[in-house]
């Protein structure tokens, strides 16, 4: 029934940036940068499909409502039944914000559901009394018969009813608690029994006569569907953090260790010449103190609960310094930024700047622009990567005296 449409957004990236030295030349510094795109695992709205069973209790064909026997009238009605729409809130850990280091993430997903109420079927029942004596309601039985069966009143919902009196020429309402839906939408027939009701006195007031009243009610029920939402929310929360108590917070291991310069004398006899010196590592004590372990000398334990998403792409962008020379100076200079893959320009003045390369596949050439005339270059000189290239715009060309030029 649930009908999910998640949507798969992206996030914005974390990078993450690594040195990498190496490479045969000894100029070139090779570097290398690896932007990573997250899967956006945050849920959107979505619609669901809601059932709920509204009973409906109506009098059968045969029952008159408002019923007179003698000096007393009863009427009795099932109260209707409505539904509201009510939201069922789960939390649960949800994947981190790429951004957001210190923080773990939570998942609210609010479900709608539909309370039906009452919860139980409700009789209201009005009586009026005509007779010049009071009719008390405890003389009077109340039976309640379901589908052939009577249902037995749990001794609260039939209290109002065995304290009710009602005065000569009074009229009063009460209302009786029946079962509870479960048990009443497959219910066919309800029957509602009150025995012996005094209606006719002597003149010393004694009951000259009684009757029965009996209500027929039936039972159906219809379901209803509805669309309604499923809402999801995500708060934020700051990483659970706990003064480390090893180190109470100190980062330093409490526990002195024997020093390993000295092996623990203090003081080492030098072999030049053969004098003992004080051990400077550990001040001659012989004992010296590390990092606590637990910690890894922070001083602070921390116990996040989010993890970071899934990994939707990553791009390792490889590139290294390279300082633009160009005859006459003042040309403008544009390489590929790795966070974003779009050219931006370089500082001319800044003596290295560092084109990238998409993976070492897909290369992006320098750009260097003068008066009209542009040049793409890669910074390779005689096949090898080149910490220089040097580009002469002087004769209304350019000539490039170091790097590659790449064809347009
Ligand atoms: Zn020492
Ligand atoms: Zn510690």
């Amino acid at each position: 029934m649930i009908n999910f449409h998640t949507m798969k957004r992206l996030l914005p990236s974390t990078i993450i940036l690594s040195l990498l030295l190496l490479l045969g030349s000894c100029t070139v510094q090779q570097l290398s940068y690896t932007q990573k795109t997250y899967q956006n695992t945050q849920k959107s709205d979505e619609t669901v499909q809601v059932q709920y069973t509204l009973p409906v209790v109506k009098p059968a064909a045969k029952t008159t409502q408002e019923q007179t026997k003698g000096g007393v009238t009863i009427s009795v009605e099932v109260l209707s039944f409505s539904a509201h729409l009510m939201e069922e809130e789960e939390e649960n850990v949800a994947y981190k914000i790429p951004a957001q280091d210190d923080y773990d993430v939570f998942e609210i997903r609010k479900t709608p559901y539909y309370r039906v109420s009452p919860e139980n079927i409700r009789f209201k029942i009005r009586i009026r009394n005509r007779e010049d004596v009071p009719l008390k309601l405890s003389e009077v039985g109340f039976a309640l018969i379901i589908d052939g069966t009577q249902w037995s009143f749990p001794s609260t919902h039939l209290e109002e009813w065995n304290k009710g009196l009602i005065l000569s020429g009074f009229e009063k309402e009460y209302f009786v608690d029946g079962p509870q839906l479960d048990g009443l939408v497959n219910a066919q027939v309800v029957y509602l029994f009150l025995n012996g009701v005094p209606v006719s006195y002597d003149k010393a007031g004694n009951v000259t006569e009684k009757k029965n009243f009996e209500w027929f009610f039936e039972c159906s029920s219809t379901e209803v569907t509805k669309e309604e939402e499923v809402h999801y929310e995500y708060v934020s929360r700051p990483i659970h953090k706990e003064r480390c108590h090893k180190c109470t917070g100190t980062g330093k291991d409490p526990q002195l260790y024997k020093c390993d310069k000295c092996a623990g004398n203090g003081a080492y006899i030098s072999k030049i010449d053969g004098k003992t010196y004080k051990c400077s590592k550990c001040d001659g004590t012989g004992k010296i103190q590390v990092t606590c372990d637990h910690c890894k000398g922070t001083g602070v334990l921390e116990y996040p609960k989010s993890t970071l998403p899934p990994v939707d792409q990553s791009i390792t962008w490889n590139g290294w310094k390279v300082t633009v020379s160009t005859i006459p100076k003042g040309a403008s200079i544009k390489i590929v930024d790795p966070e974003t893959g779009v050219y931006t320009a370089a500082p001319y003045n800044t003596p290295v700047i560092t084109p990238w390369y998409y993976t070492g596949t897909d290369k992006r050439p320098i750009i260097i622009e003068y008066n009209g005339q542009t040049a793409k270059i890669l910074p390779y000189h005689e096949g090898a990567p080149s910490a220089r290239v040097v580009v002469d715009f002087s004769s209304g060309t350019p000539v490039v005296t170091r790097g590659e030029l790449v064809a347009e």
